[in-house]
């Protein structure tokens, strides 16, 4: 396994992680995540799968997972599908 620092290939964008599943924020080189959709300005970038989980959790009228319960701030993990 490559650790960070031997990876010439790695950035710091690499490295950044999504606040609401802690999974990797970006996906691939072009990727710009995806504005959360529970702030209405939807300043904060999280992946593209929390961003595809809001909109599912939307059009079915469930209850939002807000920031204050995302592991940044000491809720739970959620395990979201990956390509
Ligand atoms: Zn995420």
């Amino acid at each position: 396994m490559l650790t960070p620092e031997s990876d010439s290939r790695k950035t710091p964008r690499d490295e950044e992680k999504c606040p609401r599943c802690e999974g990797p924020l970006y996906g691939y080189p072009e990727d710009r995540g995806a504005g959360s959709r529970v702030v209405a300005e939807r300043h904060i970038v999280i992946c593209s799968a929390c961003g595809t989980d809001e909109a599912i959790r939307d059009s079915r009228g469930d209850a939002p997972v807000l920031p204050g319960e995302w592991p940044i701030a000491g809720g739970p993990r959620y395990q979201l599908p990956r390509p």
